[in-house]
């Protein structure tokens, strides 16, 4: 079965958010469930959020997890030649 994002494109990423306490002894942490999305979709939310930091730090993983996946694609591409 294909994943989807919520737009119903075939997802290609999945975001998992990580809240934890700070500056209490005994740090809790708690992960959200995994949501799904495309490409377009995940570029917007990055685009979208409120906190600039968050953003930046979204974006910064966004890019290099696009960059291993074109990396990906070409060392499997040269293989196949
Ligand atoms: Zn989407």
């Amino acid at each position: 079965m294909q994943k989807l994002c919520s737009c119903s494109q075939p997802a290609q990423f999945s975001l998992v958010a990580i809240v934890s306490s700070v500056g209490v002894p005994g740090r809790l942490q708690k992960s959200s469930p995994a949501v799904l999305f495309c490409d377009d979709c995940l570029r917007q939310l990055s685009e979208h959020l409120h906190s600039s930091v968050l953003r930046k730090a979204v974006n910064s993983a966004y890019t290099t997890l696009n960059e291993r996946l074109r990396e990906r694609s070409t060392v499997k591409n040269s293989v196949d030649e």
